[in-house]
């Protein structure tokens, strides 16, 4: 009894441990980018809730998607996130990232309906493009999602 009271403790302890540094990598591939820049900057400021912007993917665990994904892009899109340390999570930014947007499948044959194509999105965040208190708030809502214990999403493609 005790020995699993110790270990739900040291779980929900490095959950949070977790979800308090998550070090990111953004693809900056649309619009989106400056306001995921925005966010990252000295104004809103997302260091403030542990998310520490990296340029290597092997040192990071959460991968910011923004922007159309193109089927020539998606490819190294996914080998980013292979590269990435596990446990990893994706935000999806702004409609692009979400299901295609403006430049989706409807609109082009050129391009994938959004970040899930090609990897486990755990939060999107709407909007074209979606302000940077929305971006902060997908973080805080992954954060909480880590928190209450979700396992790293196993959408091996
Ligand atoms: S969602 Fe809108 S702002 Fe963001 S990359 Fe697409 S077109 Fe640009």
């Amino acid at each position: 009894m005790s020995g699993s009271f110790g270990f739900s403790t040291l779980q929900k302890a490095l959950s949070w441990a977790r979800s308090k540094s998550l070090w990111q990598i953004s693809t900056g591939a649309g619009c989106c980018a400056d306001e995921v820049l925005n966010a990252i900057g000295a104004r809103y400021d997302l260091e403030r809730f542990g998310s520490v912007a990296q340029v290597d993917a092997r040192q990071s665990d959460l991968l910011i998607v923004n922007g159309a994904i193109s089927l020539k892009a998606a490819p190294y899109l996914r080998a980013l996130y292979n590269e990435m340390l596990e446990p990893k999570y994706v935000l999806a930014i702004g409609s692009c990232a979400n299901g295609g947007g403006l430049f989706g499948p409807k609109y082009s044959y050129a391009t994938t309906a959004g970040a899930n194509e090609v990897v486990p999105v755990d939060v999107y965040v709407p909007g074209c493009p979606p302000r940077p208190e929305a971006i902060m708030n997908g973080l805080i809502y992954l954060q909480e999602k880590i928190r209450r214990g979700r396992e790293h999403n196993s959408n091996e493609a």
